[in-house]
């Protein structure tokens, strides 16, 4: 039996008589890219704050590695191995690359770090701060604040913040959104090159990056799951061509 990394059944989530997610079902297995495609406003980003512990779903439920968490907050999944990055930055922007690293990693350790002054007193902190922006590029800019960075490198220091938890299961909100190409490639890159052990879940707006990337892609549509298949017959399906072709302003 393949063991799931995440799974939701019947999710629903309404917003007064709205239903930003209409019966959800999903099922995600350890090690999977699934990349989640959908025109905007089709529920994407709120299936995952139903995914991340953000919101309680309605109606249905969410099993991350195999646990019913439907009504775990967000911190405890956070614990049992899920990361997340969000649509819009969420940075300390004034503060430097390697500080924002080291207080995500200090918010896991147990030392008690009242303020970023005292990082350097977690021990091991130094260690795994460099190792983490050596992998991802960016030892030649640890120094810098992040509101020096240009907006590519914040985006990709969101995945390097998320991946500092050493995640087992990552959820990425549109990762590669207002990238030049060059960098949207970059990153896609650094993605694809994340250990194969690790879910990834991503929502992409550029059809090539989703294609490229994706083991599976799960189209939504209205808030309800409209395909969900391997990408090469994703691509060929009439129904999604249809939604992408029908409305061109809308994806
Ligand atoms: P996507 O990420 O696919 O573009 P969203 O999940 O952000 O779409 O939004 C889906 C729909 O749900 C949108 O119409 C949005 O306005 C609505 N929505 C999202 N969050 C809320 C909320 N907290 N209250 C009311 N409506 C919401
Ligand atoms: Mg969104």
């Amino acid at each position: 039996m393949t063991r799931l990394a995440l799974a939701t059944r019947g999710v629903q989530m309404r917003f007064g008589s709205f239903l930003a997610n209409d019966d959800v079902t999903l099922e995600v297995p350890v090690g999977e890219r699934r990349v989640l495609i959908g025109p905007n406003g089709a529920g994407k980003s709120t299936l995952f704050n139903v995914l991340a512990g953000q919101l309680r779903p309605t109606a249905g439920s969410v099993e991350l590695l195999g646990q019913d968490v439907t009504r775990l907050p967000a911190h405890r999944r956070a614990r049992m191995g899920l990361a997340r990055t969000f649509q819009l930055n969420n940075l300390f922007t004034d503060l430097t690359v390697r500080q924002n690293v080291e207080i995500t990693l200090a918010s896991q350790s147990r030392s008690r770090v009242v303020f970023w002054r005292d990082l350097a007193s977690v021990p091991g902190i130094r260690a795994r701060s460099d190792a983490l922006l050596d992998t991802w590029e960016f030892t030649d800019l640890a120094d810098l604040p992040v509101s020096e960075l240009a907006y590519g490198q914040q985006r990709v220091m969101e995945i390097v913040l998320a991946m500092s938890t050493e995640p087992q299961v990552l959820l990425l909100d549109e990762p590669t959104a207002g990238l030049a190409p060059a960098d949207a490639h970059r990153l896609t890159r650094l993605v694809s090159e994340l250990p194969r052990e690790i879910t990834i879940i991503m929502i992409e707006h550029d059809m090539d990056v989703a294609f490229a990337l994706a083991d599976r892609v799960t189209v939504l549509h209205q808030g309800s799951v409209l395909a969900d298949d391997l990408p090469e017959r994703v691509a060929v399906d009439r129904s999604v061509l249809q939604i992408y072709l029908g409305d061109a302003t809308d994806a």
